[in-house]
């Protein structure tokens, strides 16, 4: 098989055409496209699907228009808490991390965790601990703070609110969960999610994003996929494994 593709997505959610800057639209579009190119540059040489989606949600979480990595929303202690997660279609092998604070690419250490553990889902302290073990490059507070994220947490802490990025009115805040899924050359799929979740969320909440089966999966005998929306409804249905069986 020669064929492959990549699909991601930059979270849930309408930014008005009419809210939208033409400079602003452009660098959506780049980031977008960065990330594409990241992955497709993989693919065409002959690399995994779980490369592609690897380098896809790096190149996604390194821009502060995202919220995953870099543009992580604040949680209600004032911290950036990350979620994670990536699968491969080809073994049914999985990584994920919740609640990780000082770790540049969550997906990159979800990743180790499916590559390097015996594990598959590492949260708070013990992720951190690993990812220094097997030195995933680390973020500091000043890294992680971004001043717009800042604002859409203090408005949130006013209001009492938990909010999606994009449930947001203000157009200047839209941003969001980043996701791909990736077919290589060898028939292989795989997906891989990341976010910093919810503004304002309750410390110590998991979102979606890293449960294998509600915001995250991958099986070469169905598909791949990494949903994006509000992550208590997507937990409760299921709705990544549930879309495979379907
Ligand atoms: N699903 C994510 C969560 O609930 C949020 C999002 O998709 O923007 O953590």
């Amino acid at each position: 098989m020669s064929k492959y593709a990549i699909a991601i997505h930059g979270g849930a959610g309408t930014i008005l055409r009419s809210a939208m800057s033409a400079e602003k639209e452009q660098l959506y579009k780049q980031a977008l496209s960065d990330a594409i190119l990241a992955a497709e540059t993989l693919l065409q040489n002959a690399g995994s699907a779980i490369e592609a989606v690897e380098a896809a949600v790096i190149s996604l979480e390194n821009n502060p228009l995202f919220n995953a990595g870099k543009g992580a929303v604040f949680a209600h202690n004032g911290k950036n808490e990350m979620d994670a997660a990536i699968m491969d279609g080809a073994n049914l092998m999985a990584g994920a991390v919740a609640g990780i604070t000082h770790v540049k690419n969550p997906i990159s250490l979800a990743r180790a965790i499916m590559e390097k553990s015996e594990h598959v889902f590492l949260a708070g302290e013990g992720a951190m601990d690993f990812a220094r073990t097997v030195h995933i490059e680390p973020a500091t507070d000043e890294y992680l703070y971004t001043p717009m994220r800042f604002q859409q947490f203090q408005e949130a802490l006013k209001s009492d609110q938990i909010s999606l990025d994009h449930n947001d009115s203000n157009t200047e805040k839209k941003f969001g969960t980043v996701g791909a899924v990736a077919l290589d050359m060898h028939g292989n799929i795989a997906a891989a999610t990341s976010t910093g979740g919810m503004t304002n969320k309750k410390f110590g909440r998991v979102g979606d994003s890293p449960v294998i089966g509600a915001g995250t999966y991958a099986n070469n005998k169905t598909c791949a996929i990494s949903c994006t929306g509000h992550g208590e409804f997507f937990i409760r249905a299921v709705v990544a494994y549930d879309i495979s069986c379907l």
